[in-house]
Order: C-alpha cells, then structure tokens, then sequence
C-alpha cells in the first residue's frame, strides 16, 4: 500500500452508551479528531432508557467497569441500573467528554462513498458530515418490542413497556398486571411484590435461576476500595469471578460437558428446594435446559414470587379490556396498570439508520437472512465501518464492557492502517467473512442456546446469533485482526 494520510482521520462514533463512550475515550487519549452523535439528551444508553423498580446489573459491580477505570463507590456487590448510569456520567465527566458528544442527533442515514473513500453521516434534521471511520455502538436491546395482544389499545390504565417506565403509573396499593418473564420481568417481580395490592404476572415460559450472593458494601469497604485498588483487582479478577466465566462459555458450547451439567444441578436443586407451594412449583418448572435462554441470577426471585400478593397465571392471554386481561380460558384479571417486560427487537442493531456501502450494497440487503459481522466487528462492502456490540457476539452473564473493549483493541489495529496511510479503505473480503459465518453458523446451532427454547438469542431462521465458541477463542480472535481476510485499499488516485 502506498497511500499517505495528508490530514488526520475523523471518526463517527455513533451512540454516546458503554460501547460509545470507551470509543470516545480511545480515540480521545490517542488526540484523534472525533464526534460522537446520540440521539438521546443524555448519555447512558440502555442504562438511560431502562428506569423500572428492581433494575440490577447482573455483573458484579465491581467486574462491571472500564478495565482502566474501577470505581470504588459501588454500594453493593451487584449495583442498580441507577447506579450504573451514575457510574458512566463520573466517567463522561472525568474524561472530559461532554464536549465531543452531539446530543439529540440521531443519524438516519450512513452513505460510503468509493472515491473518496468517506462516509457521510446525515442526521435527523437533515444536516450531513464526512467521516473517515465510523464505529456503530447503538446497542443491541434498543428498540421495545410490544406484544401483538388483541386490544392491547383499549386498555383504560397505563399500559407501557418496561423501557418507557411510566413515573405516573400506579403500583403502591394497584392491581399491577406484568407480561413477560425475562431478566426484566423477574427484576420487577421483586421489587413491587410488596407494594401492589395484586401482582398478576402472565408468564408464557418460566426461567432457570442461578442463586447468586448480594451484599452491600459499607462506607468502610468504599473507603478500603478508595485507599487501596488492588482490593477492587481482587474481587474483579478474582478467580472465582474468571473462572466462572470460562466455566460458562465452555457449558455453551459443550451442552454434555461437566460444565453444563454442574450448571443444570445448581439450577434444579435451587428450583427444587425453594418454591413451597407444589401448584406454584409445576408453574415454575421450565421444560428446556438451563441457560438456553438467558439465565436468570438473582438473590431472591423464588422467595419473592412467593409473596402472596403475586399470582402467576400461565393461562394464555386472549385479549386486553379496558379494566383487565382476559384469558383464553375465560378467567379475567382486573388491572390498573400494565406493564409489558416483553423485550426488544435484538436484530435491529444501527438500524433504522439506513446504511448504503461498496457499490450499492444496503445493510438491509446484506442482513436479508440475518444480522451478521466479521467475528462480530467488521462487514464485508461497508468499508471502515467498526461495530461495537454488533451482532454473533458474545453473550450471557458476563460484562459487555469486557467484549467492547476486546473489540476495541481489534479495530484499533485496522483503524491503525488508515492512521498511517498503509491503506483508505478495510473491510472483510466476502469470501472470508462467508467460511467464517458458515462456520459460526454450523457452530451456535449445537450451543446451548440452540438446545430447544425460545428467546432473544436466536435469530429469524432459529440459529442463535452469538459467539459459538469459548471466551479464550473470543479473547485470541481480537487480539490480533488476521489481515489475509481483508480487502486493504489504497486511496483512489
Ligand atoms: P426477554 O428476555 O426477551 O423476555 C421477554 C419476555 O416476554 C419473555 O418472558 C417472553 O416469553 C415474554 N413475551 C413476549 N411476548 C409475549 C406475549 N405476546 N405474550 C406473553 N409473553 C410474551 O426481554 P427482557 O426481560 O427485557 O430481557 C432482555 C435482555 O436484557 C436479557 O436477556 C438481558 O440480556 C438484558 N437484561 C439484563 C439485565 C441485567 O441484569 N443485566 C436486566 C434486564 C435485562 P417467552 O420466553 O415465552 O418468549
């Protein structure tokens, strides 16, 4: 390659979330010139959008941080959604970021442009720039998806998905009805089981439970955390927390190994020893394998469903009225507020935004089958264009931060070419990215989340969209881009 760079390159970042922000960090303490355009009025992303009682992340506090940023005022060793978010402002704010990041910008539109080798990013109110790279970090969980339930309309209290709470909704002393028994609905499950009158919960498939430690941390522990980091190192490297992870990306994907079964036991003997009532029990039994959908880690789910004002109606739902749910059976359930845990469209990633790369090709055309990215990152005919927790990443109960910045080192050293000129243009060639998502493919379908169940994790066709092979293969795959799978441009004249 012969080009050289005669100005510096300019990046697009686009969503100002985890992902976003360590981009901007990165890119900030390398003196690059940067923009990060978010849609929203704050930063956060999901940790902005998300707001309902019981919101917990499920990553110890402490392993759910920048590795370069650890954060000694966690108050628990598993903290709020609140508290999270209060996490990534103290970093915006230290890093000095405010600055850099466009709010209430959403781009609608990214167009490359092969002579020139750019892209331009255009945005809601019509406005457009030039960028040399741009980094999608928009997160995956992002658009509410709401369940086609006949009259749902109709309802004469407030109805709203979990990630547009609704402050004005009754709980305290309310008949409460709750769609969905994901990570979310389970959250809120026990944190407003005390409050209603009546909780009814419509649960269309129950959940394997890890049973997890929660504890606070005093102010003595934070002042500890505060004098001496390596107390934080301990916890957040601790083996046991590694070890765990490992544990779990080998009991995905070898479904008969001692790993899964190890998994399943501590699941069925929590299951087995913590619901008392043997009606609620068979309720609660779920017929497929724990962790093909995403498990649930909680403290106490089983003794909060357990309360009296809950009630888990298994029944199928026929349809909304304006005071309750009817079921199919004909039961109905009177309701003041309604709440929809029913998840979100997972295969959407930087769309809406249209997107139109080498000679044509439109990301709604390449994902025609479903979402894909060279080892999660890279996509053949968009020329330097770098996801962040785009899609067939890793997933499960471990910190994103980690895989982002894993990613990170792994686009940086493409980023890197065009940084010293060695090329304009970096993208996958499509016969390498088709044998590597042919192997991926054949791969997640014998992973655990393929074992028979429904959840986010599978893509349109059945196949789930994730990393089908270990945490130290992910970790060996970014730590260095293999450049014979590269298209490497030079400038055009
Ligand atoms: P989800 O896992 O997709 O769960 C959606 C729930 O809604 C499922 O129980 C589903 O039932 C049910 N559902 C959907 N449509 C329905 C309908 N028409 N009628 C009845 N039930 C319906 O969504 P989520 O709970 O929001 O969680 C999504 C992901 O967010 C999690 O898996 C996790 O990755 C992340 N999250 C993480 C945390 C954390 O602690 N870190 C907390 C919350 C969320 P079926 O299972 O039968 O389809």
């Amino acid at each position: 390659m012969t080009t050289t760079s005669d100005r510096p390159l300019r990046h697009a970042v686009i969503g100002a979330g985890m992902a976003g922000i360590l981009a901007a960090i990165k890119l900030k303490q390398r003196g690059e010139e940067f923009v990060v355009y978010e849609k929203a009025a704050k930063i956060g992303g999901t940790w902005r959008e998300n707001r309902y009682p019981g919101l917990t992340c499920d990553v110890p506090a402490h392993a759910y941080t920048y590795s370069f940023e650890p954060y000694p005022d966690w108050q628990a060793y598993y903290a709020t959604g609140a508290e999270v978010q209060g996490y990534f402002e103290h970093v915006v704010a230290k890093y000095g970021l405010a600055a850099d990041i466009r709010f209430n910008s959403e781009v609608t539109s990214l167009d490359w442009d092969s002579a020139a080798s750019q892209w331009t990013v255009t945005l809601a109110d019509g406005t457009a720039e030039v960028f040399d790279v741009v980094i999608a970090a928009s997160g995956v969980l992002h658009h509410p998806r709401l369940p086609e339930i006949e009259g749902l309309d109709t309802f004469a209290g407030r109805a709203f998905h979990t990630a547009r709470w609704d402050e004005h909704a009754p709980i305290d002393g309310a008949r409460v009805g709750l769609v969905g028994s994901g990570s979310t609905g389970i959250q809120i499950v026990t944190a407003i089981n005390k409050k209603v009158e009546r909780l009814v919960h419509f649960q269309r498939s129950p959940q394997w439970v890890m049973p997890v430690p929660q504890f606070p941390y005093s102010e003595e522990d934070r002042e500890a955390f505060r004098r001496d980091p390596a107390l934080i190192d301990a916890i957040r490297f601790a083996d046991e927390y590694i070890g765990n992870i490992r544990r779990f990306t080998d009991a995905i994907t070898d479904v008969d190994g001692p790993q899964m079964l190890a998994i399943e036991q501590i699941c069925r003997d929590h299951f087995e020893t913590s619901i008392r009532d043997p009606e609620l029990k068979e309720k609660l039994r779920p017929n497929y394998r724990a962790a093909c959908k995403r498990l649930i880690y909680s403290w106490c789910y089983f003794e909060e469903v357990q309360h009296p004002a809950v009630f888990v109606e298994t029944g199928r739902i026929a349809r909304v009225e304006p005071h309750g749910v009817r079921m199919a059976g004909g039961a109905f359930h009177e309701l003041d507020t309604l709440i929809l845990a029913t998840g979100f469209h997972a295969d959407r990633f930087i769309r809406p935004a249209g997107v139109t790369g080498e000679g044509e090709m439109t990301l709604d055309r390449f994902w025609a089958t479903r979402p894909t990215a060279h080892y999660a990152v890279t996509l053949p005919h968009f020329p330097n264009l770098f996801m962040l927790n785009g899609p067939t990443g890793p997933v499960g109960n471990f910190s994103l931060i980690d895989i982002a910045e894993r990613q990170w080192d792994y686009i940086d050293q493409l980023i890197d070419l065009l940084r010293k000129g060695e090329a304009a243009a970096v993208m996958p060639t499509v016969e390498a990215h088709e044998a590597y998502e042919e192997r991926r493919v054949a791969a997640a379908k014998t992973t655990i989340f393929g074992s028979g169940c429904t959840s986010w994790y599978l893509d349109a066709t059945g196949v789930p969209s994730s990393w089908p092979w270990s945490y130290d293969a992910f970790a060996d795959a970014m730590a260095k881009p293999v450049l014979s799978e590269y298209a490497i441009r030079a400038r055009v004249g």
